[in-house]
């Protein structure tokens, strides 16, 4: 069975405006974008072809702020993958109360088989394509799966030559000393174990008890491991892509992995060495083995449509908490199993939102030409990541709320008022 990303998050919205009981002119305003940009770049490549790439960027809804949202480098890349993450990015801001909106952007290309030219040429390119469409207070753009802090910096330099001014406020993710934030790169995946650590403080888990089982080692889970395991808590296996292989692996310690040491013999894309795994003593298995693990906690933190009901069989009876990193990674046939067994779901964009919370205070400190220190970032973070996950979970406990239901009802009450306070619906 396949499934469709923007299928999904209308499924997930549809439920909560009929138990909200929405009428019919915002269910019909925030089921769907309100602006999409489908274009192409010509890229000349290093052996004077000229590619042309397919690109997009889609804004979901800015009643609440500027629209917010990375741009996903992926050769599976669709319109209908960019219209949910948009949409999700809408939810996002809302729920950890950020005065931003929903946005999102893809290009149809694989950076792992481009040189540094070739992805600079492509990111100008898009920029080109995109100038008048973007701005600090239009929609912000910022790095997602395959695209980083240097894509980012090409994008923004291509943005302020064409606007002939210095307008860092553009976009998100930058490198730092060049406006980008201290406590950015780490952000998500410091975000999603912030809102785990509530959750087991809230349930009186001790994380030290617990192992988990991780898919994706990137940006994102990366991060969620370091941190994790630094707090006390045990990663049996990591799974992720393999590029020459085409196909992707879980690599195994049942005594724990040692994230440092992954992490050294990892490349940018996220993908880990796998002989030099297999020399460090790591099992190597087949890439869905991380779901049936028995583990506590599983963090699918790579791409979305991963836990389905199909694979939901094989998860350990031992797991009671999915923290969803990645965006979209549960299908929504698979949510009525996972509530039934009592599993307890931080949701996508709320367990990931660490990233655009991090990104808003980036553009702060960008405005105001003042740079915080790590710890201050960190410290915000955890505050509004602590903020919005307790009123999350307490919405759940007092309505007896599944907690993506929770996460919607108050994400899409914010848009909602906004949009009536701003006259566009009645
Ligand atoms: P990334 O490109 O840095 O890493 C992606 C990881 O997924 C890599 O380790 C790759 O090997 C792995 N992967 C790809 N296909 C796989 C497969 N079939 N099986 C197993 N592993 C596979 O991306 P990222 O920035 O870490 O993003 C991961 C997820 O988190 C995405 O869903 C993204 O949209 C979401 N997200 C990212 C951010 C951010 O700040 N980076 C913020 C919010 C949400």
């Amino acid at each position: 069975m396949s499934y469709n990303p923007f299928e999904n998050a209308q499924k997930q919205f549809d439920g909560v405006a009929e138990y909200l009981n929405l009428d019919a002119g915002a269910r019909a305003l925030l089921r769907e974008p309100m602006k999409e940009f489908h274009f192409t770049i010509p890229v000349k490549m290093d052996d004077g072809t000229t590619k042309v790439f397919k690109a997009f960027r889609i804004k979901h809804n800015d009643a609440r702020g500027p629209a917010k949202g990375g741009i996903r480098f992926h050769p599976h890349e669709t319109a209908d993958t960019v219209r949910a993450l948009s949409t999700w990015m809408t939810w996002k801001c809302a729920v950890v109360d950020i005065p931003l909106g929903g946005g999102k952007g893809g290009i149809v290309c694989d950076p792992r088989e481009m040189s540094l030219g070739e992805q600079e040429r492509m990111c100008r390119g898009y920029i080109r394509q995109l100038y008048n469409q973007v701005g600090p207070n239009v929609d912000v753009p910022a790095p997602d799966v395959m695209s980083n802090g240097q894509h980012m910096l090409w994008m923004m330099d291509e943005y302020e030559t064409l606007m002939g001014e210095r307008l860092p406020g553009v976009i998100t993710g930058k490198p730092l000393g060049m406006g980008g934030s201290l406590g950015r790169t780490e952000a998500t995946g410091y975000g999603t174990v912030y809102t785990l650590v509530d959750l087991l403080n809230a349930e009186n888990i001790d994380i030290k008890t617990t192992a988990a089982s991780i898919q994706g080692f990137g940006n994102v889970a990366e991060y969620a491991a370091r941190l994790y395991t630094e707090l006390g808590g045990k990663v049996i296996c990591v799974s992720c892509w393999n590029q020459a292989d085409k196909t992707a692996y879980t690599f195994r310690k049942k005594d724990g992995c040692n994230i440092e040491e992954l992490v050294g013999i990892k490349d940018t894309f996220g993908s880990i060495d796998k002989d030099k795994a297999v020399a460090l003593g790591y099992e190597v298995l087949s890439g869905d083995a991380w779901l049936s693990e028995d583990v506590d906690i599983l963090i699918p933190a790579a791409l979305e449509n991963q836990i389905t009901p199909a694979v939901f069989l094989n998860i350990s009876k031992r797991v009671k908490v999915i923290c969803e990193a990645a965006n979209g990674p549960t299908t929504p046939d698979c949510d009525p199993l996972i509530k039934e067994r009592g599993i307890m779901l931080i949701p996508d964009f709320l367990c990931n939102a660490g990233g655009v919370t991090c990104s808003y205070f980036e553009q702060v400190q960008c405005n105001m030409n003042y740079f915080w220190s790590r710890e201050e970032v960190l410290e915000k973070l955890n505050f509004a990541m602590s903020k919005a996950f307790r009123a999350v979970y307490e919405l759940g406990k007092e309505k007896n709320l599944y907690m993506r239901d929770a996460a919607y009802v108050i994400a899409i009450e914010r848009v909602v008022k906004a949009v009536k306070l701003r006259g566009w619906i009645s």
